[in-house]
């Protein structure tokens, strides 16, 4: 009777540093069907257990300049002193196939997409507190003093753009998180921006049958 749009959405995920997002993109990805990850391209230097190709592509800094120039990125922003860009590359493919593909990019990065694609949802992370934040980020024992400052300063910086955004989820409680996460694309599914045709029948032809089964039942 309805017929949907049935391409995928494109979720764009930010937060600060230590907020989680990465633990909740993960787990999404997991337990949800239809769904992928965009791998961003990074110029800094692989921490604790990532792995190339995986949680990046780390790439050098003049192969990153090189990318920009031949527009590989669908965006691309400078964080915390280092590159990060989107590849073009397959985003469009997974959306036309219907899968949802998330990006997990900062807040720079995310109003250059909203930009070039409206329809995305936006999503925002945040810590339940600053306290919180700062014990997370000290505990993950992945960043020097100096870094540790930096991220935490943007964090600031961070969090006063979340009204830019559509969703907020505090990320208090992994579980719960994954939950709102899993609502608010379940919500976004059921937009009705998202409806290309709707087919009703044919009148007559259906007041007809109506008033045949009323006499068959009287
Ligand atoms: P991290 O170094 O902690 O992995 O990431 C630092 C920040 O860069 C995070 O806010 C992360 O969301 C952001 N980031 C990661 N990939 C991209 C990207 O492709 N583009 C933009 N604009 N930001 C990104």
């Amino acid at each position: 009777m309805i017929k949907e749009n049935n391409q995928g959405i494109l979720v764009v995920v930010s937060g600060p540093s230590g907020c989680g997002k990465s633990s909740i993109d993960q787990l999404l990805i997991k337990t949800r069907k239809n769904i992928t990850m965009s791998i961003s391209d990074t110029t800094r230097k692989i921490r604790g257990e990532e792995k190339d190709g995986i949680d990046y592509n780390f790439i050098s800094k003049e192969k990153f300049l090189e990318n920009i120039e031949n527009d590989k990125y669908l965006e691309y922003a400078t964080v915390h002193s280092h590159y990060y860009g989107t590849p073009k590359k397959n985003i469009d493919k997974f959306l036309k196939d219907g899968i949802d593909v998330i990006l997990e990019i900062d807040i720079e990065g995310a109003r250059k997409v909203k930009e070039k694609c409206p329809n995305a949802v936006f999503i925002f992370i945040m810590p339940p507190s600053m306290e919180i934040l700062k014990e997370r980020l000290v505990n993950r024992k992945t960043e020097s003093k100096e870094q540790l400052v930096e991220r935490f300063k943007n964090a600031y910086k961070e969090i006063n753009e979340v009204t830019k955004y559509n969703y907020v989820i505090v990320n208090d409680d992994l579980n719960e998180s994954l939950l709102k996460m899993n609502s608010i694309l379940e919500c976004e599914r059921c937009r009705v921006d998202r409806i290309e045709d709707v087919y009703l029948g044919n009148q007559e032809e259906m007041i007809h049958e109506l008033l045949v089964d009323f006499d068959n039942k009287n």
